[in-house]
């Protein structure tokens, strides 16, 4: 069976993801299979989920994780392109049940695609999200080149130093990113270190840039954990035009920055 047929809210979050994936096609952020997205859809479950069979038998996780027993999770494909699963969400990802021991997950929907690679990183995240009470539901990793491009100088290692050049470039980016930007050091793709460095900072940031790698966001949906890192690395895009035209950006002062933190009274942690 179809689940998205029966489903019509799930329909709609599943498109979002397929909207998502496109923009990241687009933006030349998701080379090849590039990226990886997973939205918590628990909500969406009804009882038939439970007894839905296993396509394929449980997989390992590699780890216990006690928040997630019972959840479901829509999840990108190993191997499979941001720009294949826009036009097929089910056939380039899958949903997956976590089981009750909370240390393996059963794919039950539609094929038995495989999950990508890097889902226990993304599961731990979805972890610590639910331990720390936050609504959030989704996670993204994917490589926005200009963001990529300021990893690879070590002033901008500094997530407060890379936070405030990038929050000073237009108030939009103080006001739709207000925790900033976490940095993690270069660590080896789907490594335990990386995962665990990951986790550390997204306890502070939505959106942590991996050095010479990409970013890792959390957001509400999958929309906000786009959005976040559009806003992003739109600044950074400003900031390397104005350095390609020969001049360091000025940015805004300090107190024009906390003006706009006072006026649209911005958050300065996880708002839910
Ligand atoms: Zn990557």
């Amino acid at each position: 069976m179809e689940i998205l047929l029966t489903n019509p809210a799930l329909k709609a979050v599943i498109t979002d993801v397929s909207e998502v994936a496109g923009h990241i096609w687009t933006k030349g952020w998701g080379e090849r299979n590039g990226g990886n997205i997973t939205v918590n859809i628990t909500e969406f479950a009804d009882a038939s989920w439970q007894v839905m069979p296993a396509l394929v038998p449980a997989i390992a996780i590699g780890c216990t994780l006690p928040q997630l027993k019972g959840k479901y999770f829509y999840a990108k494909g190993t191997q499979k392109r941001m720009r294949d699963l826009a036009r097929f969400p089910m056939a380039n990802g899958s949903i997956i049940r976590i089981t009750d021991d909370c240390a393996h997950y059963e794919i039950i929907a539609d094929q038995p695609v495989m999950p990508t690679s890097e889902l226990p990183s993304h599961l731990m995240v979805q972890n610590y999200l639910l331990e720390s009470g936050s609504r959030y539901k989704a996670t993204l990793h994917t490589h926005p080149i200009e963001l990529v491009a300021m990893s690879h100088s070590p002033e901008f290692l500094d997530a407060k130093h890379i936070t405030r050049t990038l929050w000073s470039m237009i108030p939009e980016t103080l006001a739709f990113a207000p925790l900033g930007l976490g940095v993690v050091p270069y660590e080896v793709p789907g490594s335990v270190q990386l995962a665990e460095a990951t986790l550390n900072q997204i306890h502070d940031y939505d959106v942590v840039l991996w050095e010479k790698h990409g970013t890792f966001a959390v957001g509400q949906d999958i929309m906000d954990a786009f959005d976040q890192t559009d806003v992003l690395n739109k600044a950074a895009t400003i900031y390397l035009r104005a350095r390609s035209m020969g001049f360091i950006p000025q940015g805004m002062s300090d107190w024009q920055m906390s003006d706009i933190q006072r006026i649209f009274s911005l958050p300065t942690q996880r708002p839910c």
